[in-house]
């Protein structure tokens, strides 16, 4: 059995705490999802913080610095007078050696900060500063050469301010591209921590959504099959009210496997149980009133219909005589049956009897009837039957008894009177023409037929 088939089967308060249990489980994925998430994002967050809040605050000194480049610029101005000594190249070199150091400053800011940690870079981060710093500190040893020289140089060669101007300016747009560098590795990292804040975004929004689907679907199935029981259930009791209302038999009850954990199933069984006891009782009922039936209208020892089916039948066939259905009657008296009980006693006398009916029973139609009267007496009623087919039924009925034998049986015979209906006949004046006929017969001898 799958563990699906199985949990089918399982109690309901089984099946309902089973699927919360799956649905906690989701949401609880969900939630260390979340968490973990979030403290990834948070560490991005602080890394872009660590790298942007330094790097500001050595923004704001470069800045200090450049702001110092000018005022240095305006000072030399003021100072070309106390350096007379110098000659003009000289002073240009001097000036531009005075701006460099500022401009080291600024870079040895930068430099000091990354190896102190005060900008958290990762490996490839790190190597493209180093390759910048590299390119400025190559630029700056020629251009702090060229300028000693100059320095100390008395004669100015014609490309010395060229050269000066150029090497400064390549100077500066190297630690500018330092600057720039930096200011994009931020700019980077905000912009993957806000990618990965999206993400997130998007992730617990689709989890959330599951959760709902995942919520309403597995209600919906512990419904669904709650409602297919008690549907199941419910066809149950209808199919018993309408046998019991039309007295219909019950339909074949299997009885299910009885499964302790699942009350709904608990209940079928009970139902079907129930139905079983009732198909029991019925079918118990159905077979008293049979014998009852048979109780009524059969002759306890010989098992012909008893007088009161006489009473019936007899009448039936008078009214339907009346519109125009013949019939005919026989009547039957055992001779010297008297001397059967005294010779041979009681025992054989019913044994006797119980022979006799067997003996007609075999001969006649399944639509005629044979009644016993009283004693042994016994009539015959012949639907359908005219009075010349009923005496030729009569004689051989008379010929069979006579020609029966059994080794423990005495043989007899018997008498018949056989008469039909006829026009205005009552019960009583056809019974009495069938008796006389019988009473003729016993005195013209016995073992004969006589139509009346
Ligand atoms: P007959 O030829 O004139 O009919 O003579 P009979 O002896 O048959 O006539 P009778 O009516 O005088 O006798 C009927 C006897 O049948 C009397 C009674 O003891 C016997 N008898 C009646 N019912 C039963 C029964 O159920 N079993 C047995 N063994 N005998 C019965
Ligand atoms: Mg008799
Ligand atoms: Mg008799």
């Amino acid at each position: 059995m799958s563990i699906f088939n199985k949990y089918q089967h399982s109690s309901f308060k089984h099946k309902i705490g089973g699927l919360f249990i799956l649905l906690l489980s989701f949401l609880l994925v969900a939630i260390v999802y979340s968490i973990t998430r979030i403290q990834a994002i948070e560490e991005e967050m602080k890394e872009v913080a660590y790298l942007d809040i330094p790097l500001n605050q050595i923004m704001r000194q470069v800045e200090f610095i450049e702001l110092e480049q000018h005022l240095q610029f305006e000072q030399f101005q003021l100072d070309v007078a106390q350096q007379a000594p110098l000659k003009p190249h000289q002073q240009l070199a001097f000036q531009k050696q005075k701006l460099k150091q500022l401009l080291d400053r600024a870079v040895k800011l930068i430099a000091d900060s990354i190896s102190q940690n005060a900008l958290q870079l990762d490996i490839q981060q790190r190597q493209q500063v180093s390759v910048a710093l590299a390119d400025y500190y190559q630029k700056s040893a020629l251009y702090e050469d060229k300028l000693a020289a100059v320095l100390a140089r008395d004669e100015e060669s014609p490309t010395d301010r060229e050269q000066i101007e150029q090497m400064a300016s390549e100077l500066e747009h190297s630690e500018t591209a330092i600057l720039n560098l930096l200011s994009s590795i931020t700019t980077d990292d905000a912009y993957y921590t806000e990618r990965h804040q999206q993400e997130f975004l998007f992730v617990n929004s689709a989890l959330g959504l599951v959760a709902v689907i995942l919520g309403l679907g597995l209600t919906s199935y512990i419904i669904q099959i709650f409602v297919k029981r008690i549907q199941r259930i419910q066809g149950e009791i209808k199919t018993l009210n309408n046998s019991l209302e039309n007295g219909h038999p019950l339909p074949e009850v299997a009885l299910s496997t009885l499964d302790s954990n699942d009350e709904l199933a608990g209940l079928e069984h009970e139902i079907q149980q129930v139905m079983l006891r009732l198909s029991d009782e019925i079918n118990q009922r159905e077979r008293v009133e049979k014998q009852l039936m048979i109780l009524a209208t059969q002759d306890k020892l010989t098992g012909a219909y008893n007088r009161h089916k006489w009473d019936e039948e007899i009448e039936q066939q008078i009214q339907l005589a009346k519109r125009g259905y013949q019939f005919s009657l026989i009547m039957i008296d055992v001779d010297h049956f008297k001397q059967v009980n005294d010779k041979y006693g009681h025992q054989i006398g019913d044994c006797l009897l119980k022979v006799l009916v067997e003996l007609l029973t075999k001969r006649i139609r399944k639509s005629d009837m044979l009644f016993r009267l009283g004693g042994e007496e016994f009539a015959i009623l012949l639907p359908m039957l005219d009075i010349t087919a009923a005496e030729v039924l009569a004689q051989e009925l008379k010929t069979r008894v006579e020609q029966f034998r059994q080794h423990d049986l005495p043989e007899f015979t018997i008498s018949l009177g056989v008469s039909s209906f006829r026009e205005f006949d009552s019960q009583e004046s056809l019974y009495n023409r069938a008796d006389g006929a019988l009473y003729e017969a016993k005195t013209l001898g016995r073992n004969q037929v006589v139509v009346k």
